[in-house]
């Protein structure tokens, strides 16, 4: 079977945990592709030459998560040869046999604009920066300021912007917990697989 969930939305609006739920309950195959440009973010020199060179052990680092990382991996993801490298990687996860999730900016809008379920996961940029300070500390005010600019650096760039695919599942999860969010989540995909029918 071939059955694709795309996840995307801003950073720390809960697609990494609904993703993995979902990977889980369903037995899909799940990739988070914001580790791929982190990976490329944290290396030196030619952010392309990384791109086109990456390889497993690259985003099995364990200094990935950080919230420098996280701005270097935007930046990186803003240059349009970086984000061709990484494309028919991306595509191939999410059309392999057994079903795949994948989580993101443009999986919905560019990656694989056929995938069978679309969510688009939000939250407002107060409840994920206060998410964000929970998870890896420092100063709050700080890290809501590099969430605003992350987004408008996701939202502002003309290669595949951050935004919600036209026929994308909207999920905000500023006032639910992340069951009531997942539970959401796995409706969509299960009316989207009886939509595909058996087999
Ligand atoms: O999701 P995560 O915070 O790990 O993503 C890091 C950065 O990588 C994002 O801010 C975004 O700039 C970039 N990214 C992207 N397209 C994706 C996934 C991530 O441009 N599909």
């Amino acid at each position: 079977m071939i059955f694709t969930v795309a996840i995307d939305g801003p950073a720390a609006a809960g697609k990494g945990t609904i993703s993995r739920a979902m990977a889980e309950r369903f037995g899909f195959a799940h990739l988070d592709t914001g580790s791929l440009y982190r990976a490329v973010g944290v290396k030196n020199g030619d952010p392309v030459a990384a791109a086109r060179g990456l390889t497993p052990d690259d985003l099995e680092r364990d200094d990935l998560r950080s919230l420098a990382v996280g701005q270097a991996a935007s930046r990186v993801a803003v240059i349009p040869e970086v984000r061709a490298a990484l494309l028919e990687f991306q595509r191939r996860f999410a059309r392999r046999e057994g079903g795949a999730v994948l989580d993101g900016r443009d999986i919905g809008t560019v990656i694989c604009p056929e995938a069978e379920v679309k969510l688009y996961v939000t939250a407002s940029p107060e409840v994920r920066a206060h998410r964000r300070w929970l998870e890896l500390g420092g100063d709050e005010a700080q890290v809501l300021a590099e969430v605003r600019e992350r987004d408008a650096r996701d939202m502002g760039r003309v290669d595949a912007p951050l935004r919600p695919a036209a026929d994308a599942v909207l999920i905000d999860t500023s006032e639910m917990t992340i069951g009531e969010a997942v539970e959401l989540a796995a409706a969509a995909v299960e009316a989207a697989l009886r939509r595909a029918g058996p087999g």
